[in-house]
């Protein structure tokens, strides 16, 4: 679970690590008016849940409260990585003389917690860790120990050479630790973690994710939980019942069961492909499910083609056979579609899909060999 920059800024501060005074907006009066009251120049902020707004325009610095209306109206009319922007964050701004970094996460082939230390923050992080790996030092923590603080205390120093940053950084990311460890969070950043005087560091921004599995245990996480974190399409097979996740791809997925819908991605990535979502339309065999999942699928203006995987067990391959048409027919698809059918009914699901004129392949491999030369 993720939760937006104003939120993670809270939370830092509820664990002793400060940010620059700021408050939230949802107009641009609103965010003129804050800049009034804070003075000086601010930073307006999109608050949305997607990285890289820096580089999408979504962070801007203004030097009045009339220069604040007009930047937050700017960044209200974004649609970053096509999420609208509806709140904005005014902060104080503050000289930056360097951008750290500073984060935690999981290390799940190590299993273990991992502390990443940089001297290079700011925007182009992702390229740092993909082009100069060796900028980011990185400490392992066994969570059941914790870290070593002497360990810890040899490393910052190694990245703030000055001995009183070096305090303030060591200080910072104990208390990170602590929020990591106690919240159940899969990330915990900070980014930039700037120098903003000769001795003081401070967090700029706040990025924090949650363990979805352990967010049962923290009410005051889940009252944190922003609707917005969904796609259109995934709000909408949730509300149906069905499990569904957004890609990148354009290979829309059907497949019944969590297991063969992960094999069939894996297949499809095998040969070529890439697929635009993963679905389980679960173990029942109602025709309206297959209905409504080709219409959550087809909506996504990116797939190309649609691959359904069915194993017929109590999912009965006539009735999937049935939803298939009454589909085609409702929605008016013209996408082309590969299936595959096997098991339960599986003749009469075949010949009800033949009469129709669709090609049912004969086995999985020829499915998705045939649905990745279709795209
Ligand atoms: P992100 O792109 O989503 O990570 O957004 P950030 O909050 O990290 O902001 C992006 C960049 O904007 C930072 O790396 C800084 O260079 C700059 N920035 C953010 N806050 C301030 C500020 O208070 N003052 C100045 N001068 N620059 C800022
Ligand atoms: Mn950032």
């Amino acid at each position: 679970m993720k939760i937006h920059e104003y939120q993670a800024r809270s939370l830092l501060s509820e664990y002793g690590i400060k940010s620059p005074a700021w408050e939230l907006a949802q107009t641009p009066q609103q965010a003129a008016d804050i800049a009034g009251k804070i003075g000086g120049t601010v930073v307006v902020k999109a608050q949305v849940l997607v990285g890289g707004r820096g580089k999408a325009g979504g962070v801007k610095l203004a030097h009045s409260a009339q220069e604040a209306f007009k930047v937050a109206k700017d960044i209200f009319s974004l649609h970053i990585k096509d999420i609208p922007v509806r709140k904005v964050l005014v902060a104080k701004s503050v000289d930056i003389l360097q951008e750290y970094y500073l984060g935690i996460t999981v290390d799940r082939a190590m299993k273990k917690a991992v502390l990443m230390i940089s001297a290079a923050g700011g925007v182009e992080i992702e390229e740092l860790a993909k082009n100069n790996p060796e900028k980011i030092l990185k400490l392992y923590v066994d969570p059941l120990k914790g870290p070593s603080e002497a360990e810890l205390k040899k490393a910052v120093a190694g990245v703030f050479i000055d001995p009183e940053l070096s305090v303030q950084a060591l200080d910072t990311l104990l208390k990170m630790y602590r929020l990591f460890i106690e919240k159940d969070c899969s990330l915990v950043e900070i980014n930039p973690y700037a120098k903003s005087g000769p001795d003081t560091l401070i967090a700029l921004d706040a990025k924090i994710n949650f363990d979805d599995n352990g967010v049962f245990k923290h009410p005051e996480i889940e009252r944190l939980r922003d609707p917005e974190e969904l796609t259109a399409d995934e709000v909408r097979a949730r509300e149906a019942g069905l499990s569904f996740v957004n890609l990148d791809g354009n290979i829309g997925c059907i497949v019944n069961g969590a297991g063969l819908a992960m094999a069939t991605m894996d297949v499809i990535k095998l040969f070529g492909g890439e697929p635009a979502n993963f679905l389980d339309v679960g173990g029942s065999s109602n025709p309206n499910k297959v209905l409504l999942a080709l219409e959550i699928i087809t909506s996504n203006k990116k797939v190309k083609a649609v691959l359904i995987n069915i194993f017929g067990g109590i999912t009965r391959c006539d009735d999937v056979a049935n939803g298939i048409l009454m589909a085609v027919k409702k929605l008016d698809l013209k996408l082309p579609m590969v299936i595959r059918l096997i098991g339960t009914k599986e003749p009469e699901g075949k010949e009800i899909l033949v009469k129709s004129g669709f090609v049912v392949a004969e086995n999985m491999e020829e499915a998705v060999k045939r649905v990745v030369e279709l795209v």
